[in-house]
């Protein structure tokens, strides 16, 4: 019953210039492949401090054309995180790769990237060695390890020097997740170009949204030619409308959603600057709740794009519990991440089992979204603070 909350789970954050930019384009015939879609690409381009961006019309769709791109194929193992939304893990299934999973960072939730090196070198030597890495069942006897596919959980990179040092250390490619991180830095550097690929998504609760909607952002000009061939039925450089040189998709963003995205760009620091401010009133109303934790920041966040307002609860507390009565007292709340190897697919295809990854279950079972978005005013983070320490003191 989301029309009886106080406050929105989340919310996008629109002015008139979306508005404007979105009926602009209703009045020209170019309703896809146009100029919008180019500007978009290049506004993004800009600001990460990259090459190339291919918009597509999700970050799912985004992750699966880097995915081949990067030359990912059957059998090929990839080293990813169970604390993500489920789109991360998979893409490598849509193109029978095998996800590895290693644990979290029990700070940050992103990939514990000591661990990730130690599976590197034993997935390398394969055998022995490689199956503690692996799955109980569901997956070939022997196979490459292709890649690394790190997320920026909750708007903060991953720990890229060391990962991108694996990555070199054992000829890996890596994408970057950063769906749920436009706007962030690592050592101030932009989060999306820390690997060979990275991706973005727009779906209307991240920091900018087109509808639906995600982009590709790298250097590797040939990364970026089969992301454009790919999202366009398979169309290379020099093909017409009826040749296709690959398999390729429907994955191209239209023309309404990228004037959406270009006003929403133009609006970027108004837009994260927002966030921040909102981060920082939710900080300061939650010091005094005991049972909450907020979220450490690592030293190489030298900039967190705050995307969802995540606390963990202490252990004990029971979550469920605190939901159902923030709820009645019209305060919308979510548990986040729920981990991607115990989703029903996963365990029946791979026999994952409860305790095979304790980090990333213990942050799923504390973890509480909170209301979150650029228009939150301060009255209604005070509001959830209020009622959020009503219902924990019980
Ligand atoms: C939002 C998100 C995606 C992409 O989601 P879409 O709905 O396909 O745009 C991918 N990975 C993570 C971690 C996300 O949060």
């Amino acid at each position: 019953m989301p029309d009886d909350y106080l406050v929105p789970m989340s919310s996008p954050d629109l002015s008139p210039a979306e508005r404007e930019a979105v009926l602009g384009v209703l009045g020209t015939p170019s309703l896809s492949i146009g100029p919008k879609v180019q500007a978009f690409e290049q506004i993004v381009a800009e600001r990460v401090g990259v090459r190339h961006a291919v918009a597509v019309n999700s970050g799912t769709a985004g992750l699966h054309v880097c995915v081949r791109a990067l030359g990912i194929e059957d059998g090929d193992r990839v080293i990813t995180t169970p604390f993500s939304f489920v789109a991360s893990a998979n893409v490598l299934l849509y193109e029978r790769a095998v996800p590895v999973f290693i644990d979290v960072d029990p700070d940050t939730g992103n990939i514990d990237s000591d661990l990730v090196a130690e599976a590197a070198e034993d997935l390398m030597k394969g055998g022995h060695a490689a199956h503690r890495w692996l799955p109980r069942r569901g997956v070939p006897d022997s196979g490459p390890l292709k890649a690394l596919l790190p997320v920026d959980v909750f708007g903060q990179p991953a720990d890229f020097d060391a990962l991108n040092r694996t990555a070199q250390l054992h000829g890996l490619s890596v994408l970057e997740d950063s769906c749920e991180a436009l706007g962030a830095e690592y050592k101030e550097l932009p989060a999306g170009r820390l690997g060979d690929a990275g991706v973005f998504g727009f779906y209307p609760n991240k920091q900018i949204t087109t509808g639906e909607g995600g982009l590709i952002v790298t250097d590797d000009q040939q990364v970026a030619d089969m992301a454009r061939a790919l999202r366009n039925q398979g169309r290379a450089p020099g093909d017409t409308w009826l040749d296709h040189t690959y398999l390729g998709y429907n994955y191209r963003m239209d023309e309404m959603s990228a004037a959406l995205g270009l006003a929403q760009m133009q609006r970027f620091e108004e837009l994260l600057a927002k966030r921040e401010s909102v981060a920082a009133w939710y900080a300061e109303g939650l010091a005094a709740l005991p049972q909450v934790e907020l979220l450490p920041l690592a030293s190489t966040t030298t900039r967190v794009s705050w995307f969802v307002y995540i606390i963990r609860l202490a252990p004990g507390v029971d979550r469920t519990e605190i939901i159902r009565a923030l709820d009645r007292k019209g305060i919308p709340a979510r548990p986040y991440f729920s981990p991607i190897h115990l989703q029903k697919f996963f365990v029946d295809r791979f026999g994952y089992q409860l305790g095979d990854f304790p980090v990333t279950e213990d942050l799923g079972r504390r973890s509480l979204a909170l209301p979150f978005s650029s228009i939150m005013k301060r009255d209604q983070v005070e509001l959830v603070c209020e009622r959020l320490g009503a219902v924990l003191a019980g």
